[in-house]
């Protein structure tokens, strides 16, 4: 049967729901073909669960230091039975959610696989997508006017580094270990080994990183990423930078050994288990990509600053077309794509307004140019920094390590960068994200009044350090 749509979104994730909810604002007849469950990578495998356990994690930390604020109580046990029920009942409530926005939206769904068909008897263009459908019925034409793909990506692995949900994970399995390792080896010092790292070493869990690069978080300010090293060993994980992983030298029996490359000499790591965490790879392959003008290089689709593709009507976005992979970037990208095929002129994305951030203990928080960056994009910059050790709410938080850096360009004044590590930090850069957008100043920033007292304040001290003019410090 062949059914037809204005849009067809080919990626049930954050970035191809809230499109699809965005078109049917529009007035759009859309669907949705998804082939796993609705929510995609964010809600099943990455950010909703990891943020759980995190969570989780952070309670048991707490809890064990409870003595320091007054509360005696046991030494706390750790059920991690619970920790995993907990996490689902969240994935499965926010699940319910998104079904029920489907429903409110007239959205179809189609529970199955999504193909892009060549031109063919249904229509002269390419783009009219066959679902295999999850239950083995006969496939499903859909014969759309736009198609968004939003196929997401997953994680990339190591030559000769089988992942066999035992001994060697990704994070798609680490989330759903039954039981805690009592060691365990990390590849990769990025957003997920960090985060990762941060995790299982307050659950009590031996951590080595091992990071191929000479620092940990190589995308975020190197006095972010200096700072974080200091924390990440003060918990106990051990990190060994400069280190390249051989995959093809992995032995598994009761736990892994593992070779790697460092300074010219090979080092033997043992452990547990092992999580893989060195980037991931655009969903393109099986999606039809062969029948039509798309174009990918690196694996990943080329777009113009609207996620149109070669085919005009076809449009991608989110993890598939790479960049930032990021779910609060997949869906503004999949907004931005949805309103300009309804010819609603929406404005493109500035990457450098779009905040990043890494829930660890301490957590990460990002917008804008990096000291680094400005520097080599020759700005003449001026930072300011300042730390949660003088903010009152930080003492009574019982959590002051860490701080805010402001890069500004000398000459103009203008924001170039924020760079939080600290307490809270995810919930307080979309000020820094707001200041961005609006151009302001770090004059601007501290004239607007932070109430005291909260952690917020050292957001003012930072932009009042960039002029020297901070009072706590
Ligand atoms: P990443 O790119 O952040 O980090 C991968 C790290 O692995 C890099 O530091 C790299 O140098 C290192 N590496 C690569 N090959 C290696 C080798 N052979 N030996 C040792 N180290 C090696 O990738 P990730 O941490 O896997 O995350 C994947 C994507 O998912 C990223 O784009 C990330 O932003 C996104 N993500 C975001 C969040 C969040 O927003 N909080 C959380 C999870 C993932």
């Amino acid at each position: 049967m062949a059914e037809e749509y204005d849009l067809v979104v080919l990626g049930g994730g954050t970035g191809g729901y809230v499109a699809a909810v965005r078109a049917s604002q529009l007035g759009l007849k859309t669907a949705i073909v998804e082939s796993g469950k609705l929510g995609g990578t964010c809600l099943h495998r990455g950010c909703i669960p990891s943020k759980a356990l995190l969570r989780s994690a952070e309670v048991y930390k707490q809890t064990k230091e409870a003595d320091t604020y007054g509360i005696e109580t046991s030494e706390p046990t750790l059920n991690f039975f619970k920790v995993q029920e907990r996490k689902q009942s969240i994935v499965d409530t926010l699940h319910k959610g998104v079904q029920g926005l489907m429903k409110q939206g007239k959205i179809d769904v189609y529970e199955g696989f999504g193909r892009i068909l060549g031109p063919s008897i249904f229509s002269p263009s390419a783009g009219t997508i066959s679902v295999e459908m999850n239950n083995g019925e006969e496939n499903e034409m859909l014969i759309p006017k736009n198609v968004l793909v939003a196929t997401g990506s997953s994680p990339r692995t190591l030559p000769g580094l089988e992942v066999d949900e035992q001994f060697v994970m990704t994070s798609d399995e680490a989330l759903s270990m039954e039981e805690l390792p009592s060691s365990i080896v990390i590849v990769g010092g990025g957003v997920i080994g960090i985060e990762w790292a941060s995790m299982l070493a307050d659950f009590g869990v031996e951590v080595t990183v091992l990071e191929y690069l000479d620092r940990i978080l190589p995308t975020e300010d190197h006095e972010v990423a200096k700072e974080m090293t200091r924390l990440m060993k003060k918990k106990g994980v051990k990190l060994v930078t400069g280190t390249k992983v051989m995959g093809d030298t992995l032995k598994k029996e009761q736990g892994i050994e593992i070779q790697a490359e460092r300074n010219g000499e090979t080092e033997t790591y043992k452990a547990d288990r092992m999580l893989v965490s060195v980037g991931r790879t655009p969903n393109v392959k099986n999606i039809g990509l062969e029948n039509t003008d798309i174009q990918v290089e690196n694996g990943a689709i080329q777009t113009n600053k609207y996620y149109q593709t070669k085919e005009s009507h076809i449009y991608a976005i989110g993890d598939v077309i790479g960049g930032m992979q990021l779910a609060h970037v997949a869906s503004h990208e999949g907004i931005i794509a949805v309103e300009h095929m309804s010819e609603q002129d929406p404005l493109p994305m500035d990457m450098e307004q779009v905040p990043s951030c890494i829930y660890s203990n301490p957590e990460v928080a990002s917008v804008g140019l990096t000291e680094e960056q400005a520097k080599e994009q020759g700005y003449d910059v001026k930072t300011g920094k300042f730390s949660f050790k003088a903010i009152g709410k930080a003492l009574v938080f019982g959590d002051t390590d860490g701080f805010v850096k402001i890069v500004a360009d000398k000459q103009t004044d203008d924001l170039l960068g924020v760079h939080m590590l600290g307490p809270h930090v995810t919930d307080m850069i979309s000020e820094a994200g707001l200041a961005k957008v609006l151009d302001a100043t770090p004059w601007e920033i501290a004239h607007s009044i932070h109430p005291h007292p909260t952690l917020s304040e050292v957001m003012g001290e930072a932009a009042l350090a960039v002029d020297g003019k901070q009072i706590h410090g």
